[in-house]
Order: structure tokens, then C-alpha cells, then sequence
């Protein structure tokens, strides 16, 4: 992927080639295709999740199901409802095909070398998109770009954070799945409410507020 600067064209031109090759990507043995990616975004928030499940690949989305009802509820609490959201903001995950069930029927948690597989696409997205604000969704998100901490010295405030190489502002969220209960009881309530409001607060999220709610 090229660092020089480009122009809008050639930066959409870039963008729907990154999303051709991604969307054929069958690295990973175990995952399960197919392949979930965005709309074609260029813009200047950039949000992490873990990994798709099970209902994703039938819908053609990212948090299409029960954890994104919850996370653009959140979001539409501080002035941006899902539609502006996925137009307007780029939605990457850290790995992107659903990893499939555990025995015990949770979702597999992606293991380190299929994270390793997927971070080349993420790399490539941070030097062509260069966010402004990147929002970190559940602990794998928050991991790839910020120090190892428990979530509650994480969650509530914005901190420095960096991948690949990118420094960035990165606000981390809690895990939306109706399997959490961190965010239910104190004091994960009370520091999901902090993130939202500082969430609210960024130039970056501003910006998605005053946009129409669909891209032109
Ligand atoms: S998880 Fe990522 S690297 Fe692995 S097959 Fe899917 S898109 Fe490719």
C-alpha cells in the first residue's frame, strides 16, 4: 500500500481494491467464509471490533445482529444513529470471518496467528484511511492498539494509542455481546456512560453528527 499522499479519487479507486482483494482472503484455515467487510468508507473515525458471528456472513455486514443492535444504540444515545454511522464511518475488525463455536457453543476466540493473518489488512486500512479517531469494540480490539490493562483503567477516557506503526486517538469501548455483563453492573455502567460522553465530546464524532445520515 502506498504512503504517499493521495488524491479522493485515487484513494476510493485504492479503497475498493483493498475491499476486492480482503473479501477473497482465505488465509485462515478454521474461519468461516465468507469474508465480512464495510462500505466503502473514507472517513476519519475507523472502529475496531473482535470478529463476526455466526449471523453476519447471511446479512453482508458487520455488527449485524444482537451486539450491533447494542453498540448503535449506544451510538445513537450520543447523536449518530447506525445508518449515518456505517456510511460514514469505516468498520474493521480484527479478524474479519467469523472464527466459528467452541464446544461449548460461545464464539471461538480468533487465536494469535489468525490475528497476525488479519492485521495486514488492518495495516493497509490505517495507511490509506489515516483515521482521526479509531474506537476500540471488546478486549481483541482494544489489545491490538494499547497496553495490556484491566478494562476498568481502560475504558472511559481517550488515550494515545498505536498499531502498525499509526499513532492515534483511540477511545476503547466495552464488548457490546449479550454474553458480557461488564457493562451491565458497576462500575463497567459507569464507565461505558464516561466513554460515551468523552466519545461525544471528539472533533472526529462531531463531524459524523453534522453529515446526512447516507454518503452521496
Ligand atoms: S480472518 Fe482475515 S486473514 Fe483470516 S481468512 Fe478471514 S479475512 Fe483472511
Amino acid at each position: 500500500m502506498p504512503t504517499t499522499p493521495h488524491t479522493a479519487p485515487d484513494r476510493h479507486a485504492l479503497l475498493a481494491a483493498h475491499l476486492t482483494h480482503l473479501a477473497l482472503c482465505r488465509r485462515c484455515p478454521l474461519m468461516h467464509p465468507p469474508v465480512i467487510t464495510p462500505l466503502p468508507v473514507l472517513g476519519r473515525v475507523y472502529l475496531v471490533g473482535q470478529a463476526p458471528g455466526p449471523r453476519e456472513g447471511a446479512l453482508g455486514r458487520p455488527f449485524a445482529w444482537t451486539a450491533g443492535r447494542t453498540l448503535f444504540r449506544w451510538f445513537d444515545s450520543i447523536g449518530v444513529d447506525e445508518q449515518r454511522f456505517r456510511h460514514h464511518a469505516y468498520i474493521a475488525a480484527v479478524c474479519r470471518c467469523f472464527p466459528g463455536k467452541t464446544r461449548h457453543g460461545g464464539d471461538r476466540v480468533p487465536n494469535r496467528i489468525e490475528i497476525q493473518n488479519c492485521s495486514r489488512w488492518m495495516a493497509d486500512e490505517l495507511a490509506l484511511l489515516q483515521p482521526q479517531l479509531v474506537i476500540l469494540v471488546g478486549r481483541l480490539a482494544i489489545a491490538q492498539f494499547l497496553p495490556a490493562a484491566p478494562l476498568e483503567a481502560t475504558i472511559g477516557r481517550l488515550h494515545r494509542g498505536a498499531a502498525f506503526g499509526y499513532a492515534v486517538d483511540c477511545l476503547p469501548l466495552p464488548h457490546p455481546s449479550g454474553a458480557s455483563t461488564w457493562w451491565r453492573r458497576e462500575p463497567g455502567a459507569r464507565l461505558l456512560t464516561e466513554a460515551l460522553a468523552c466519545l461525544a465530546g471528539q472533533p472526529a464524532w462531531q463531524e459524523l453528527q453534522a453529515l446526512p445520515r447516507t454518503s452521496p
